[in-house]
């Protein structure tokens, strides 16, 4: 079974009785999904009948089948009652109360709080099976408004209960895909003549609800022996055949827009719309967000959660991101094999010292990167941010420098333009006037800039364009210890794409004037320019690398500073060590994510994927350079950018892009942008790029 990478399937399962296999069912269910490689969340909301587990512990008997059939899926049940008799009676003698907006909203909370590619939830009993004086079951579902599955009897009688469940699904409103027929008995002995009947029923059964019920057959179970077997071997084989039976109904499910999709009852909004508010004047008043003020912050919008290139908003509507969440998220939201990494980690070590102790997922992480990074590269730090990352390379370059018995190479040379991180030796290498500089100008270390490389990617080299940093290379080389900057693309300082030779032209220079060249990919790296790092557009080597952002996939903070050996030997080779050490060196979490992604790259297609995207954004973008306003479009890789002739009015064209065109691009500066998950799909991408367009076309920007 193939399954489109997207949003999260919900659905309901309600039985025509309460033996019609339900419970089977949903197990199966939830093994199907499990088998196709998705994470699955099976809600129970009310179940009688408590089981004893010894130790005096209780469990409900429906928890236990689930796992049994699915051992990975997460099992959830919101009240669970000792009696085993309808959930109104079981309650009464347990002196709670039901009712049906509280189990919707459980329902909802627990979905929430279990992201899960596949949500099922299983009723109790029937449709109108009651809860209180005044609810049932079906109210629940109407509540919960999810794709609701009719798990139908195949026997006597089976027909007239499948078709009155069909009527009431119909007359609620509640959408239904249609129906499970199962046999909940063995194929009747007897007299060949009785058999023969008993089969007919069963086929008749079918065709007579289909016509009379105006409803689909999705899939018929067989009754399975083996899943009543004692031994868990031949239980297990008897699940995989019902979850194969069932897979073809997974496969049909809608994909949702939002678990809190549905209706809720007027007051439930009320409240839930209080709570929201509440929430975003928190946020306002007591937390900072990136470069924000605390008197007058930008707006913010709260996001539940996220899957594939959709981020979902707590009002329900999903929006296209175009940001791959400041380049992170490379594979898109929640791929289910960084999922998987997370959880298997999780399971046994989030996370244990790295001075002293060392571990799998960073040994194999760091084998990965070695064996793909540039030629040269043979040892890796790895920090916990990309500035972090920025400062270990400063410090590699200057002990180096030091070691070498070169104490005046003190200086660090970078160009214009560049961004490098926030903290105060990356804030010292970022452009002097976009950067931070004046802010600090007392404390930060002074360094050397060249002017920013004025030759497009896409225009013929200028030979004359490294002429000033050659001068200045000649006039201050003897103090330079490194020259650091982005290869190929500078982001954060101005999304510019500068043409590869010049850098080719930087690589000589350093190794000239025995300058280290630091290239920091943390943008560029893991395949956004078309190349799996920007520094192979012209063929060249750093001594030093610094990667981030993409490294996990964007689900864990994690970056990377690499080396050459000559760097490594020589900063210890007057018996000196690197200096640096975080708290959270080397995370095993993040470290097993980083693993699972590079493999993603590795055995995927996000090659094919960025040229795909270089050339819808091509298309796409290249209307906007007509519109009034625009001083220039251009495209590289999975970067698509318009640069204004003047600063953009973020919150305002923010808001217009996500209510007008359900898409998530922040601008800054002069720049709207975009750098999607490469997983993002050809329509997508002419959404982000018609959004764009629509700005310029209604100044929607200024
Ligand atoms: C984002 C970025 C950094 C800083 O990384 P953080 O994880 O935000 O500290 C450094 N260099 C470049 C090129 C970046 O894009």
């Amino acid at each position: 079974m193939s399954w489109g990478y997207g949003m999260p399937r919900f659905c309901c399962i309600t039985g025509t009785d309460t033996d019609a296999g339900k419970t089977v069912v949903t197990a199966a269910l939830a093994r199907a999904g499990a088998d196709a490689g998705l994470s699955v969340l099976v809600i129970k909301p009310v179940q009688t009948g408590a089981v004893s587990t010894g130790d005096m512990g209780r469990d409900a008997p429906d928890l236990l089948v689930y796992r049994d059939a699915a051992p990975h899926a997460v099992a959830k049940t919101l009240v669970l009652f000792d009696a085993a008799c309808s959930p109104h009676l079981a309650a009464r003698r347990e002196g709670a109360v039901l009712d049906a907006a509280a189990l919707a909203r459980g329902v909802r909370e627990l979905t929430a709080a279990n992201p899960a590619d596949l949500v099922l939830v299983e009723g109790a009993g029937g449709l109108l099976t009651p809860l209180n004086e005044e609810e049932t079951l079906c109210d629940v579902f109407s509540l919960l408004g999810w794709p609701l599955l009719l798990v139908a009897a195949n026997r006597l009688g089976g027909v007239n209960h499948a078709l009155l469940s069909l009527e009431l699904i119909r007359a609620r409103g509640i959408p239904s895909p249609g129906f499970i027929l199962t046999d909940c008995i063995p194929q009747p002995g007897g007299a060949a003549g009785d058999h023969d009947v008993a089969r007919a029923i069963r086929r008749d059964n079918r065709d007579i609800i289909t016509a009379l019920g105006r409803s689909s057959c999705l899939a018929e179970l067989p009754f399975l022996e083996g899943l009543g077997a004692a031994d868990s071997a031949s239980r297990n084989t008897a699940w995989s055949e019902a979850a194969r039976a069932l897979a073809p109904v997974l496969v049909g499910l809608p994909e949702s827009d939002s678990p809190g999709a549905g209706r809720a009852p007027a007051e439930t909004r009320e409240e839930e719309r209080t709570r929201d508010a509440a929430l975003i004047v928190f946020d306002r008043e007591h937390i900072w967000h990136p470069y924000t003020s605390a008197l007058h912050p930008l707006a913010c919008r709260e996001a539940v959660s996220t899957q594939g290139v959709r981020i979902r908003l707590r009002d329900g509507r999903e929006l296209i991101d175009g940001m791959a969440s400041w380049w992170c998220a490379i594979h898109g939201y929640r791929h289910p094999a960084l999922m998987a990494a997370l959880r298997e980690q999780a399971a046994s070590m989030p996370h244990v010292m790295f001075g002293g102790l060392t571990h799998e997922p960073a040994v194999a992480l760091a084998r990965r990167l070695l064996g793909m990074a540039p030629a040269g590269l043979e040892h890796v730090f790895f920090a916990d941010s990309g500035s972090v990352a920025v400062e270990v390379a400063l410090k590699m370059a200057l002990q180096y420098q030091q070691a070498a018995g070169k104490p005046g190479k003190n200086k660090l040379l970078t160009v214009r333009g560049g961004y490098h991180g926030d903290t105060m030796g990356a804030m010292s290498v970022c452009d002097p006037e976009t950067g931070m500089h004046s802010l600090f100008s007392g404390v930060l270390p002074r360094q050397l800039f060249a002017p920013r490389p004025a030759c497009r990617f896409d225009a013929p080299y200028d030979e004359s364009s490294s002429a000033a940093l050659e001068a200045l290379l000649d006039a201050e080389g003897a103090c330079v210890a490194a020259l650091i900057l982005e290869p190929v693309v500078q982001g954060a300082g101005g999304m510019w794409f500068y043409h590869p030779r010049y850098l080719r032209r930087v690589r000589e220079l350093c190794t000239e004037h025995d300058c280290l060249l630091i290239l920091d990919e943390i943008a560029t790296g893991f395949g956004r320019t078309g190349k799996l790092f920007a520094c192979e557009h012209a063929g060249i080597s750093p001594d030093i690398l610094c990667l981030g952002k993409g490294l996990t996939g964007g689900v864990m903070t994690l970056a990377a500073t690499l080396a050459s050996g000559d760097v490594a030997r020589g900063i210890s080779a007057g018996g000196g060590v690197l200096m640096h050490g975080p708290t959270f060196m080397a995370n095993p979490l993040a470290c097993a994510v980083a693993g699972a992604s590079l493999d993603l790259l590795a055995n995927g297609n996000w090659k094919q994927d960025v040229a795909r995207i270089e050339q819808r954004l091509r298309e796409g973008l290249a209307p906007c350079a007509g519109e009034e306003g625009v001083a220039d479009v251009r495209v590289l890789g999975a970067i698509g950018v318009v640069e204004m002739d003047r600063p953009v009015d973020t919150e305002r064209v923010q808001q217009y892009f996500a209510e007008r065109h359900g898409v998530w691009i922040r601008p800054f500066g002069q720049l709207m942008y975009v750098m999607p998950p490469y997983v993002i799909r050809d329509e997508e991408i002419m959404t982000l790029c018609a959004a764009i367009a629509g700005a310029l076309r209604e100044g929607a920007w200024k």
